[in-house]
């Protein structure tokens, strides 16, 4: 399932630039735009699903989860350790609706998150 009107559905279908890093049949991994750490990858089902609170197929959220996995590995990031978050709904902070992990690495993490 692919929405037109989802921006990271049409980043999947390569009808928006964006900084591929890696890619399988369930899962895409690419920059973010505005990158909150030195390395800021966004790792997302190819398939539209609004976000974790929808998400039903947990085939497909561990491929998703493994690739997210991989990319930290291949950024350097697994050494020194990284940060997987996402955020869900209005209070979680989620701005784009369609499920995305985000891969923060590269600078010390705070804890707890603002
Ligand atoms: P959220 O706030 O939903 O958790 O995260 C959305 C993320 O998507 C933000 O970090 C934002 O910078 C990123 N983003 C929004 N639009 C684009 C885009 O067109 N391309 C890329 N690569 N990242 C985007
Ligand atoms: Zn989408």
């Amino acid at each position: 399932m692919s929405d037109p009107s989802c921006i990271f559905c049409r980043i999947v279908a390569g009808e928006i630039p964006a900084t591929v890093i890696a890619r399988t049949e369930q899962a895409l991994a690419f920059r973010d735009l505005h990158p909150q750490a030195p390395s800021h990858l966004l790792v997302i089902p190819t398939r539209h699903v609004d976000s974790l609170a929808t998400a039903e197929d947990a085939v497909e959220l561990g491929a998703v989860l493994s690739l997210a996995a991989e990319v930290a590995k291949s950024e350097g990031l697994a050494d020194g350790g990284y940060r997987v978050v996402t955020n869900i709904g209005a209070d979680g902070g989620q701005t784009v609706q369609h499920l995305h992990f985000h891969v923060l690495g590269g600078r010390q993490m705070h804890w707890p998150p603002g």
